[in-house]
């Protein structure tokens, strides 16, 4: 590794105090995803219903979705920290998180979202690959692409949500075969355009069931 890298891993991601990855300040102010959550997609809902308007977003391909952190204060300047400046032992920060905060769904199989290869070199961070290495070690489950793959040159950054949706149909492509269920990871689930086209594709390829997983996510719902 870039020894440059390693000494600027010596610093708090979030606050940028010296020491560890993430100081014990901002540890203990971690946006924790707590209940009640809507049943299926985990959306933060006090009124605990069992479909809500994220539902709607993630479609009919997808079993259920967890996150451990909600996309604000410590939990997005993590984010930022892994994908912007390509930090990435955040990605095992982000699995403890997971592994502490979303009970692992019953499946045979882990796929990480694809990412652009061009995008991932370029960064050189694939943050939802190196979170299903370590999701695979942690809950003894094989990793695999599912045969799928991103040809996309378009972040889906800045777009809306219903071009969202167009772009990254468009972006995932291929023709693989899987048995059983599979869980489905990502760094952050924002309108959820990805994970649905991905779950889609997966379930086309013969997956029983996806269920979702993310180490941040977006809340849409007040
Ligand atoms: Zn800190
Ligand atoms: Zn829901």
């Amino acid at each position: 590794m870039d020894p440059l890298r390693l000494l600027a891993d010596q610093r708090c991601a979030v606050c940028a105090a010296r020491g560890a990855l993430l100081c014990r300040a901002c540890r203990a102010l971690l946006p924790w995803l707590r209940g009640p959550f809507c049943a299926r997609c985990g959306e933060p809902d006090p009124h605990g219903r069992v479909r809500c308007d994220r539902c709607t977003q993630l479609g009919s391909g997808i079993a259920t979705a967890r996150s451990a952190l909600a996309h604000h204060g410590a939990g997005g300047s993590l984010v930022r920290a892994w994908k912007d400046a390509a930090r990435n032992p955040v990605a095992e920060l982000a699995a403890s998180c997971i592994v502490a905060a979303v009970p692992r769904p019953a499946a045979e199989l882990i796929v990480p979202v694809p990412a652009a290869r061009e995008r991932a070199d370029w960064r050189g961070v694939d943050g939802p690959h190196a979170l299903a290495i370590l999701l695979g070690r942690a809950w003894r489950l094989p990793v695999g692409t599912g045969g799928l793959e991103r040809v996309d040159a378009r972040p889906q950054r800045g777009l809306s949500a219903a071009q969202r949706r167009v772009n990254a149909a468009r972006a995932i492509v291929g023709s693989g075969q899987i048995e059983g269920r599979a869980i489905l990871v990502d760094d952050v689930l924002t309108t959820g355009a990805t994970v649905r086209a991905v779950a889609h594709q997966l379930r086309r390829a013969g997956a029983e069931r996806v269920d979702v997983v993310t180490f941040v996510r977006v809340a849409t719902i007040p």
